[in-house]
C-alpha cells in the first residue's frame, strides 16, 4: 500500500551542520538522512523530543526540556554522532545539554 502523505518535518529551511547537528532544526545529520525512512511513529516521537514535549530531564545550561536517549533506555544517544564539544565553559553536570545548547558550544 502506498500512501502519498506529506511527511512531517521540523525543518525550518535553515539547515546548516554545526559539527554534526543542524543549527536550524537541531536534528543530527544521521536523523536528517534517515528522516524519510523512519516510521511515522518514530518521526512523531522525534518531533516531540525536538519540541520538548517528550523530555527525560532539564538541560543544566538553559533549564529547558532536554532529551537523552540513554535515559530513555536506548543504547546510544543522538549526541554520540556529534563532533566532540568543548564543555569547559559550562558547569560540569551528569545531565546532558539540550540539542540547542550543545550545538552552540565550540567544537574541540
Ligand atoms: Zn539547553
Amino acid at each position: 500500500m502506498t500512501k502519498t502523505i506529506a511527511i512531517a518535518t521540523p525543518c525550518k529551511a535553515a539547515c546548516k551542520s554545526e559539527g554534526g547537528i543542524c543549527s536550524g532544526c537541531f536534528r543530527t545529520m544521521d536523523e536528517l538522512s534517515a528522516w524519510r525512512l523512519m516510521e511515522e511513529e518514530e518521526r512523531d516521537d522525534k518531533m516531540e523530543q525536538l519540541a520538548g514535549s517528550i523530555t527525560t530531564h532539564i538541560c543544566p545550561k538553559c533549564e529547558e526540556a532536554a532529551y537523552c536517549d540513554i535515559s530513555a533506555g536506548h543504547d546510544t544517544c543522538w549526541c554520540f554522532e556529534l563532533d566532540k564539544r568543548d564543555t569547559s565553559s559550562i558547569e560540569q553536570s551528569d545531565l546532558c545539554l539540550c540539542r540547542k545548547c550543545l550545538s552552540t558550544l565550540p567544537i574541540e
